[in-house]
């Protein structure tokens, strides 16, 4: 990329009121005068970033909501460029009409909302502390709050779900002022109280071809509802695509800050530590290099397979393809993408490829 494109930023802001028993992102218990170091730290981290422009913005965690107040003075410290997309993570439940009134007045102008399912069994099962009502409710305040862009991620293969059960939740979430959806397959992590409950949360769980109609269903229902399938997970109205997630994805480069953010900045990939004492400490953030790197052809393929845009298609690429199953893939105008069930077994597909 060109030195002097903008690149993204992402701040991860450790905190939460409660961890869900799912969850392996890093977050601890909220604490106010935590909460300040932080922030403090994360604007001497931003100094060292003054001469770099930022055309994208994503405050993520943890629930950036909590730390609402600090937002505007963390922005004010980033050189952002005139429409940037400067999104913010929100938990439906610790989002009141002022906090909303808060972003919107940093300077956010895409929020991101946590929905995981509107089925009260389902997210009772993931250990939600909002309802769907909540959620529905934190969605309506936003827009009535001036948002335009919302978000909202929803879980697939959660215990007990059903086809009708997940048709239900995606037929409610489509009424609501959204504009861009992202549902991902619940994961059993190993250090998270499921991953610890493995055995009993497992039984509980769709089987492998129940995930697969899960999945299917939801794309087949997003699309009909106008959220056109960008990318493996994602899914959205015409122009709403995350532009900062669609800076993974083509490989641009982006700035990491807080604890646990990854970085790729000017040609390194690293990540800072899963620790909010040494974030806080630290003058700057440490930065460990990732060791295990793909080089340029694996990362187009890895990257460029997860978009419906797909990748060009080289000689070597079409060679392979003799292995893979016709409704897998798509060829078109001289670029392979994946079908919705190629996108079921992309890690086999790609390893195939790249063999
Ligand atoms: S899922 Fe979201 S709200 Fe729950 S612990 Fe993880 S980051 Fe926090």
């Amino acid at each position: 990329m060109k030195n002097n494109a903008p690149r993204g930023l992402y701040i991860h802001v450790p905190f939460c009121k409660k961890k869900c028993p799912y969850c392996d992102f890093y977050s601890l218990p909220f604490n106010q005068s935590k909460a300040e170091e932080y922030k403090n730290a994360v604007i001497r981290n931003l100094s060292r970033y003054e001469n770099e422009r930022f055309d994208t913005v994503y405050v993520g965690g943890g629930t950036p909501a909590l730390i609402a107040e600090y937002i505007g003075e963390i922005l004010s410290r980033a050189n952002i460029t005139e429409n940037a997309e400067i999104t913010a993570e929100c938990n439906p439940d610790t989002l009141s009409a002022d906090t909303l009134r808060i972003l919107k007045q940093s300077g956010v102008n895409r929020l991101s909302f946590g929905v995981q399912s509107l089925c009260a069994e389902e997210l009772s099962a993931l250990g939600r502390t909002h309802t769907a009502r909540t959620a529905a409710d934190a969605v309506l305040q936003a827009e009535k709050a001036g948002f335009e862009n919302i978000s909202a991620d929803i879980m697939l293969a959660v215990p007990n779900q059903t086809r009708e059960t997940l048709a239900q939740t995606l037929t409610a979430l489509c009424g609501l002022p959204i504009t861009h959806v992202s549902a991902y397959l619940l994961k059993i992590e190993e250090n998270t109280v499921f991953g610890r409950r493995y055995d009993e949360i497992s039984a509980k769980l769709p089987d492998e071809d129940a995930q697969g109609a899960l999945y299917l269903t939801a794309v087949e229902l997003l699309e009909k509802h106008g959220f056109r399938q960008y990318e493996i997970s994602n899914f959205a109205k015409a122009g709403y695509e995350s532009r900062h997630n669609l800076k993974y994805w083509h490989a641009e480069e982006y700035v990491g800050i807080g604890p646990s953010a990854h970085s790729y900045y000017n040609g390194r990939r690293f990540f800072v530590p899963k620790s909010l004492e040494k974030f806080i400490s630290d003058e700057f953030q440490t930065e460990q290099t990732l060791e295990t790197s793909p080089d340029r052809e694996e990362e187009r393929v890895m990257l460029g397979l997860r978009l419906t845009d797909g990748i060009a298609l080289t000689s070597e690429i079409q060679q392979r393809l003799q292995y893979i199953p016709r409704e897998y893939y798509k060829i078109s105008d001289g670029k392979l993408s994946l079908t919705p069930k190629g996108f079921l077994v992309s890690n086999e597909i790609i390893a195939v490829l790249l063999n």
